[in-house]
């Protein structure tokens, strides 16, 4: 197998854009298919600070590299969930992996905000976990982004991540998030922060193969708590697919981004400042402050009960 550009030795096939590639002329590709997709969808200005939100798992920190080595001014923003040692590991993977880099690290724990990390909470409100996880690490990006001055927050979401989320909007048609899915989701609210996925052209192997070609060491460790998410069965049924057809990942979601603005006409939602801590949401107290009000409530209710047995 040989590569398409230089006839060196590949050292990866790609099915779906039929070549196979050297190590040299593949990194090459991802870096510019990266700032493709950033043009294409004009994701960042020139001299524009990114902060990418670093979880420690491979598609965050290759993007974290692969802005660095296009010349954005990137800084990284951990949140350390408080899940049992997962969460530990993580935050030492984030910590090495930037310590070797001249850009900046932001970390927030969850813990010494919610008085408990993301398990406990989702225990004493009996909440699934991964919602609740998910919900609360958006809330504390957008908020650090907004109030650190940064107009964009970057994830290291995939081609994958995307397709499988996609997959899920369609099968169960959900126009609202169908009109809002895409690489650059613009800030409509100074309140809200523009919310950019530079990877969302690129397969997860893809991006497996940048970290392993580049010796990135990242966190391979899943969550303790994600066992059966639905997402993991599209992204199963999505590699069926391009199994016997190569090609119909990228297809699938790049002809959606097309015709998208069919979705757009119909999407409506209103949205209020939040009651406690001001920021947007659909209710009158957003999800975020709803959850530490009632795990302060049970833990009131608790001591009270404790009073009251020792009275
Ligand atoms: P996930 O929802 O776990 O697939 O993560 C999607 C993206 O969210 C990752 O690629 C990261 O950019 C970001 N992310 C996930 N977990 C964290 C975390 N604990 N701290 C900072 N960013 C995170
Ligand atoms: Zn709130």
């Amino acid at each position: 197998m040989k590569c398409k550009q230089c006839e060196k030795k590949a050292v990866i096939r790609l099915r779906a854009h039929h070549i196979s590639l050297c190590r040299e002329d593949f990194l090459a590709f991802v870096l510019n298919r990266v700032q493709r997709t950033i043009d294409k969808y004009k994701i960042f200005v020139p001299g524009e600070r990114v902060l990418v939100a670093v979880s420690g798992g491979k598609d965050s920190l290759a993007l974290f590299d692969i802005l660095q080595r296009l010349g954005y001014a990137v800084e990284g923003l951990h949140i350390d969930m408080g899940i049992d040692g997962f969460s530990q590991r993580a935050r030492n993977v984030v910590e090495d992996f930037l310590a070797k880099r001249d850009a900046p690290l932001h970390l927030h724990a969850l813990g010494e905000e919610a008085g408990a990390g993301v398990p406990e909470i989702a225990s004493q409100l009996q909440r699934p976990p991964c919602s609740l996880c998910g919900m609360m690490r958006r809330y504390v990006m957008n908020r650090f982004a907004r109030e650190k001055g940064f107009t964009a927050l970057a994830t290291g979401h995939n081609l994958d991540d995307e397709g499988a989320t996609l997959l899920g909007n369609v099968t169960s048609w959900q126009i609202g998030y169908l009109a809002r899915q895409s690489p650059l989701l613009p800030s409509t609210h100074p309140k809200l922060v523009t919310k950019a996925k530079p990877l969302a052209l690129l397969a997860e192997r893809e991006v497996l193969a940048y970290c392993l070609l580049r010796g990135i060491e990242f966190h391979e460790e899943q969550c303790p708590h994600s066992k059966g998410a639905t997402s993991r069965n599209h992204k199963e049924v999505l590699n069926l697919l391009e199994y016997y057809s190569p090609g119909s990942k990228i297809r699938f979601y790049q002809e959606f981004l097309k015709n998208q603005r069919i979705f757009s006409a119909i999407e409506s939602h209103a949205l209020q400042e939040c009651s406690v801590c001001g920021s947007l949401t659909t209710r009158e107290t957003c999800q975020f402050c709803t959850v530490l009000g009632k795990l302060r409530g049970s833990s009131r209710a608790a001591s009270d009960r404790i009073g009251a047995s020792k009275g």
